[in-house]
């Protein structure tokens, strides 16, 4: 405890990865200061993940909640690395390790030509757009402004394009029964689904004048990533998987009323008038992985289209890229190539937008990173992963570990109570969330 006392730890990013990080790190007696853009550190749990998922948002949040509330913890929201702190300046803390642990923000650009020009104008991104879902009827919002109609495409195949299909089915439906005197929260329309609703006050999806929207996939059903087969599968389980994703891209079909469109990918788009009228899509061909895109095309117009194609993570100043994502040297320890003490953790690294495994990603990541801080006795133990040329490596950054004087300890938690007073957060943490969440 008293040798690990001297070691502080940056930590970039409060949510599911970045609280896991500092959990870790706390709990073996580190130091740790979470710098956090916003000032509630939920990330996509609250930004992401669509609103109709009451209890597990509630449950994220709590455990946040506890793993930040740690005394350890020097929590610093409103403070954005690469506008308030520059990373190299944050760097230049001397910090024993900065951990970034700023998930994956940009959406993957649609590479067609024109498409960056009617962002807003007919195309929306799925980032923007599901925090636009998320937080629109709050008092006072002034995040992005989207719209919905009915008709929309969305291109997409990931998990995620099931949820914008879903959004949109549930606003245009929601808005819908409003022009007939019928209230309906977008939430209980998701738990109950759109025809039993509708069958409730005596409508129907067409009686309302509405065709639903269409999500368009290069591959096929069942090669939609929506049912995970177990690690090292058996060509049974693979085939199953696939059966199983197809079952459920069906039953949310039925639930929601949206159409389907397979072996489509985007290949122009159509502009008018300087907006986005529709798309031009060509049929492909799949052969296992392969995807072949064909000379036939189809053209399809609609209101707005939502591009739902992935999240990567966000250029930052100062660190190194490796095509869309961050350069690091190993995707398990999320350490950034040739630079000493720098990691990145969660969905900023797996490059997969699921909870599970940003929060093991983050615990693997840091259990890694402490390991090489541990000092005398505790330097001979290995992570039960780890072969022995990896135990030696650990062992001789052990005896190079970046400890701290007291002297740079002190100095660095000056700088933190500076952007503390700064972002006006006074703590302790959980008073602040409380504030935050009432
Ligand atoms: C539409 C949608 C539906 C989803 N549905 C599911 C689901 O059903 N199940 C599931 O498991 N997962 C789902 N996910 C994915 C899941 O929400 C995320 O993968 C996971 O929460 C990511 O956690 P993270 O901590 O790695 O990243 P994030 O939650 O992105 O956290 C990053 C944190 O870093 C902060 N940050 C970023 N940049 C900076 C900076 N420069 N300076 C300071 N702070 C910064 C952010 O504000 C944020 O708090 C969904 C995602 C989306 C978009």
């Amino acid at each position: 405890m008293s040798t690990r006392s001297s070691y502080v730890v940056a930590v970039v990013g409060g949510a599911v990865a970045g609280s896991e990080a500092v959990a870790q790190l706390a709990a073996a007696g580190i130091t740790c200061v979470l710098i956090e853009q916003n000032p509630r550190p939920y990330g996509k749990i609250e930004d992401g993940l669509p609103r109709w998922h009451v209890k597990l948002r509630n449950q994220e949040y709590g455990k946040i909640d506890d793993k930040l509330a740690h005394p350890l913890v020097h929590f610093v929201p409103n403070t954005k690395v690469g506008r308030d702190v520059e990373l190299d300046e944050l760097i230049g803390w001397g910090c024993s390790a900065v951990v970034l642990a700023n998930g994956a923000w940009r959406d993957r650009p649609l590479s067609l030509q024109g498409a960056e020009d009617v962002v807003g104008r007919g195309l929306y991104y799925q980032n923007p757009f599901t925090y636009w879902f998320n937080h629109y009827d709050e008092a006072g919002y002034e995040g992005p402004q989207c719209d919905v109609a009915d008709e929309m495409i969305v291109v997409g195949g990931g998990l995620a394009s099931i949820d914008i299909v879903k959004m949109l089915q549930l606003e245009t439906v929601s808005r819908a029964l409003k022009s007939k005197g019928v209230d309906v929260n977008v939430v209980d329309l998701e738990h109950a689904g759109i025809p039993k609703t509708l069958a409730k006050h005596e409508l129907t999806f067409e009686g309302l004048g509405l065709k639903g929207c269409t999500l368009f996939y290069r591959r096929n059903a069942e090669d939609m990533p929506l049912a995970d087969p177990p690690e090292n599968p058996t060509p049974e389980q693979i085939e199953k998987s696939r059966t199983v994703s197809a079952k459920l891209l069906k039953i949310a079909m039925t639930k929601y009323l949206f159409r389907f469109q397979p072996l489509r990918a985007p290949s122009s788009l159509i502009v008018e008038d300087g907006r986005l009228a529709g798309v031009r899509f060509a049929e492909t061909r799949v052969e296992g992985r392969k995807v072949e895109v064909l000379d036939t095309f189809h053209d399809v117009r609609a209101p707005f289209v939502v591009s739902s194609i992935g999240s990567i993570p966000l250029p930052i100043a100062g660190l190194p890229m490796k095509g869309e994502t961050y350069d690091v040297e190993d995707s398990v320890t999320g350490k950034i190539r040739g630079r000493e003490g720098l990691y990145a953790v969660g969905n900023a690294v797996t490059g997969k937008g699921n909870i599970n495994e940003s929060y093991k990603h983050a615990r693997v990541a840091a259990t890694h990173l402490l390991e090489s801080y541990l000092v005398g006795d505790e330097a001979s133990r290995t992570l039960p992963s780890a072969g022995a040329a990896e135990a030696a490596e650990i062992a001789k950054r052990v005896a190079a570990g970046p400890r701290l004087t007291d002297e740079k300890r002190v100095e660095i938690l000056e700088r933190v109570k500076k952007l503390q007073a700064r972002a006006a957060y006074e703590g302790p943490y959980r008073d602040y969330a409380a504030k935050q969440r009432a």
